[in-house]
């Protein structure tokens, strides 16, 4: 239910649920739903019963449109991408954003509460928080997105959701800011109960346990087996998606590596090739959900991966607040090796493999997944076996880039096509913590 843990950290399981080879042999076959149900269980264990986890399962895919929620399709010799993007928002975060809603709503209910739910958006995270909240009762939903730097699409996938319990938040600064601002409201302990504050950003626990299910789906669905591990390449930014692979991994699933990609904010590959995790300016790229520098969920893989120390990883978050960076030790370093490759994708090469994958087999992909697939592709000598990258938006969501590279406008689905017609609602706020507290309260009428 809340996103942050009360003393500033993250919440991670105190160990990993492990599936059985039987187990895995049995989920072979299964309607994605279903999958989904066998995967979360022992995540959710006896607080949620099991036809009422189904039911809120089968309710969080129903508004998909493609009946497999998470289709592969081949684009090369061992190539692969996974379409995460075809739930209403069109972007992978609908996955486990669809998910929260009817989960967040059912345990609401059975509490007898409400809640205030806050996110911060580079994007994507925004409109899928919306979409999966809007006109649910008990709830007041305010999202900041940095001002003037998401795309117009993006913008008024959230801007044109005109329920009540809806507040689009214009803020001006960065994602990081924005991020900041969230971080904020949570440690400030009394506006936290006052409003009964709840997170919907990628490092609330629930959407990484959603993620892991499509690396189950895929891994089965293309025949891995302890001998034959497929790998995934995956356009990072707040690294909760791969994260959620490398959980995938942990509980059985025949993961294989897992490919950092970055664009020109490469924090991550930086970090991996030296071992010093150190912030930068952030860079505006033609794949914006990744523009940020400070990603949050590798707190998580600092933990897990580095002996389960939480001192150390205070230790590490102190240093980055307060030096803008910290170091990861040799033992840690060569942990986060085993499971993780990382490479960075420019402006230029994202370009081009947009255009590539159009002249060679008609798909059209969008500037996050062209980050993977060159990825993927650079590293190919790297990485044995099937690479599955992640389509994590719909070509149409960033028709600019798509557009500059192929010459073709990638058209909107029909259920977004008057989209452009549709009105606008949103505020703009200072990058100011106290003007902020003061809008949620003047705004929600709980
Ligand atoms: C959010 C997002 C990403 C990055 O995902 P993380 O979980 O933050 O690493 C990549 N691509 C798209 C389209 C996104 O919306």
């Amino acid at each position: 239910m809340t996103g942050l843990a009360r003393d500033g950290g993250l919440y991670v399981p105190e160990h990993w649920p492990r599936f059985s080879e039987e187990d895995l042999a049995s989920f072979a076959g299964l309607p994605y739903p279903e999958l989904a149900v066998r995967v979360l269980i022992p995540f959710v264990g006896e607080d949620i019963e099991r036809d009422t986890l189904r039911k809120i399962v089968r309710d969080a895919y129903r508004g998909f449109h493609h009946k497999l929620i998470a289709p592969l399709r081949q684009i090369g010799p061992n190539q692969w991408v996974a379409e995460l993007f075809h739930g209403p928002t069109l972007a992978f975060k609908d996955v486990a954003m669809q998910f929260i809603g009817p989960l967040l709503s059912h345990l609401l209910t059975e509490r007898n509460q409400h809640a205030t739910v806050i996110g911060a958006t580079s994007g994507d995270t925004g409109s899928a928080a919306i979409e999966a909240l809007r006109g649910r009762e008990g709830l007041e939903v305010f999202i900041f997105h940095p001002k003037g730097r998401v795309s117009d699409v993006q913008r008024r996938q959230m801007t044109t959701v005109l329920d009540d319990n809806i507040h689009n938040i214009a803020i001006d600064g960065t994602f990081d800011d924005a991020q900041a601002i969230v971080k904020g409201l949570f440690n400030d302990s009394a506006f936290r109960d006052e409003r009964n504050l709840s997170g919907v950003n990628s490092i609330n626990w629930a959407r990484v346990m959603a993620q892991c299910v499509y690396y189950f789906s895929s891994t089965i669905a293309l025949g891995a087996h302890s001998d034959r591990r497929v790998n995934f390449s995956v356009p990072t930014g707040n690294f909760g998606d791969i994260f959620a692979g490398y959980a995938a991994k942990q509980m059985g699933a025949h993961v294989g590596d897992l490919l950092i990609a970055t664009n020109v904010n490469d924090i991550l590959v930086r970090c991996l090739t030296t071992g010093r995790y150190e912030t930068h300016s952030v860079i505006p790229t033609i794949s914006p959900s990744m523009d940020i520098q400070v990603s949050s969920n590798f707190e998580r893989l600092l933990y897990t991966a580095g002996g389960r120390d939480a001192a150390k990883v205070v230790s590490q978050m102190d240093q980055l607040r307060g030096t803008g960076s910290f170091v990861v030790d040799n033992l840690g370093l060569s942990e986060i090796r085993k499971d993780f490759l990382a490479s960075r994708v420019d402006e230029a090469t994202t370009s081009q493999t947009i255009g590539r994958l159009w002249s060679e087999n008609g798909n059209l992909i969008d500037p996050h997944t062209a980050v993977g697939v060159a990825a993927a592709h650079e590293r190919s000598d790297d990485l044995s076996g099937p690479t599955v990258t992640l389509a994590t938006a719909h070509p149409a969501k960033f028709p600019a880039a798509v557009q500059e590279a192929t010459g073709i406008e990638p058209q909107l689905p029909d259920h977004l096509s008057d989209l452009f017609e549709r009105e606008e609602r949103y505020d703009e706020l200072p990058n100011d913590l106290a003007a902020v507290k003061t809008y949620i309260r003047e705004h929600t009428a709980l």
